[in-house]
């Protein structure tokens, strides 16, 4: 037994001993232990009240006990209290620190709970989409930033995509935002001013489609003088060099046609993305046009396995169909296959372009899609290749929510796999088309 423990009990006896001892002296023992059990009482509720006092006025420096056990609770007691305090400044100096480096940050960053309220926020987010972090907490966040897209991503928990939306405070800024998981069911909503990146891309894009458009007309001019003089009869010595230069017009005219089309791909929003495209008639349509065209090529298989029906635009999908098949059929010698197929199953649907031909080295494929890229330039040059035909394929996928897969091996043949997910599919308009090949 602690000795503490032992003298409490020990005094105690004692002083009742000593109570009961002089009530005996006077003939009445019983008193004289009660009132030495009132005394003992009245002593230990005495120091029970000082330690209430001492607890609620945190000055326990005001506060002796003597050397009994209740100084030996009460040095314990200032002891963790103590250690308390010194925990509780260091975590408001960490929390200070913290504030002060996610204030210091560009981007906004706002604490989300489980249902999407605002538990905090930095000053970057305060001034970037006009939140207030006192009178804001608690809010749902898609009630003060009012965008679908905003609510959606929230719900998607997707945490890999990111949405551009228009700032809440100027009307000219734009907002990037992402959502991230954070803590024990928290996200973290970051917001990044991109309205000079955008500008710059915007920008970008009217030189390209201005310059574009401004270089037709002229090209249109040059165009039809050399096709005059080339019908009229040009002197021998110019036979050639009109031919080069009826050739070149139409290589310009090519890239001119390609990059316009690019720019209009960019310009979102200008065209319905809703129409019923009938994929396979597209399929049937292109192999027949290329039948028809004049030059050997490869032979072309149909392999229609849906009458599945897409949700977007047709002539963009078309696009994707010609810019796949001509780039099959460029690429694989008049003795190969491509073969154009169209499926579909619960996870959406593929078109897909196979070829047999000259195939792509495995660190090109990741630089396909990228502008004006060619796997080899010179022989590109010469067959008419821009450089421009996969950026538009991937362009009209991304704006139909759609992936390109790309796999080849080099010498066997090349697959451009195009998949829509269910959501872009209409099934109930399936055509009764599905099993044809051709
Ligand atoms: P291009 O107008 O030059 O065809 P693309 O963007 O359509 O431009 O294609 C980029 C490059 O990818 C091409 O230059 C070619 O080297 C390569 N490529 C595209 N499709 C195929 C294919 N089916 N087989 C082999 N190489 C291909």
């Amino acid at each position: 037994m602690p000795k503490s423990w032992r003298n409490l009990i020990l005094g105690t006896v004692a002083f009742l001993g000593t109570g009961a001892l002089i009530g005996w002296i006077y003939g009445r023992p019983e008193i004289g232990l009660l009132v030495a059990a009132l005394a003992a009482l009245a002593w230990q509720i005495r120091q029970l009240l000082s330690f209430h006092r001492a607890l609620g006025t945190r000055n326990f420096d005001a506060f002796r006990f003597g050397d009994g056990i209740w100084q030996q609770v009460f040095s314990r007691f200032s002891r963790a209290n103590e250690r308390a305090s010194k925990y509780k400044e260091r975590h408001r100096v960490l929390l200070r620190e913290i504030r002060k480096s996610t204030d210091a940050m560009p981007d906004g960053a706002v604490i989300l709970n489980g249902s999407n309220q605002i538990v905090m926020c930095n000053r970057a987010a305060k001034q970037l989409a006009g939140l207030k972090p006192r009178k804001d907490r608690g809010q749902r966040v898609d009630n003060i930033l009012r965008h679908p897209e905003l609510t959606e991503l929230l719900q998607s928990d997707d945490f890999k995509a990111s949405i551009e939306i228009e700032s809440p405070v100027s009307p000219i800024g734009w907002l990037n935002c992402r959502v991230v998981p954070y803590g024990a069911n928290q996200k973290l909503l970051l917001l990044r001013d991109v309205t000079e990146r955008l500008r710059l891309n915007k920008m970008r894009r009217d030189f390209v489609a201005n310059a574009s458009h401004e270089l037709r007309s002229p090209l249109t001019v040059i165009s039809g003088y050399l096709d005059s003089i080339a019908d009229d009869g040009a002197p021998e010595e110019w036979v050639f060099p009109v031919s080069q230069m009826q050739a070149q017009a139409r290589r310009m005219n090519a890239i001119i046609a390609e990059l316009l089309e690019l720019s209009r791909l960019e310009s979102a929003g200008l065209a319905s993305l809703d129409n019923t495209v009938d994929v396979a008639g597209l399929m049937f349509a292109a192999k027949k046009a290329y039948q028809s065209s004049s030059g050997e090529h490869a032979d072309i298989q149909l392999e229609i396995e849906s009458g599945a029906v897409l949700r977007g635009n047709s002539s963009q999908i078309e696009s994707v169909i010609t810019n796949l098949l001509s780039n099959a059929l460029r690429h694989t010698p008049a003795d190969g296959t491509v073969t154009l197929r169209w499926e579909s199953n619960k996870k959406g649907a593929d078109l897909t372009v196979t070829d047999t031909g000259e195939g792509i080295s495995a660190e090109n494929i990741p630089r396909l899609t990228e502008r004006f890229f060619r796997v080899d330039r010179g022989r590109a040059r010469e067959d008419g290749g821009v450089g421009l035909g996969l950026a538009i394929v991937k362009h009209v996928l991304s704006r139909h929510n759609a992936e390109l897969h790309i796999k080849s091996t080099p010498g066997q043949g090349s697959q451009f796999r195009c998949h829509f997910p269910a959501a872009r599919i209409d099934a109930s308009r399936d055509l009764d088309v599905a099993g044809a090949t051709g």
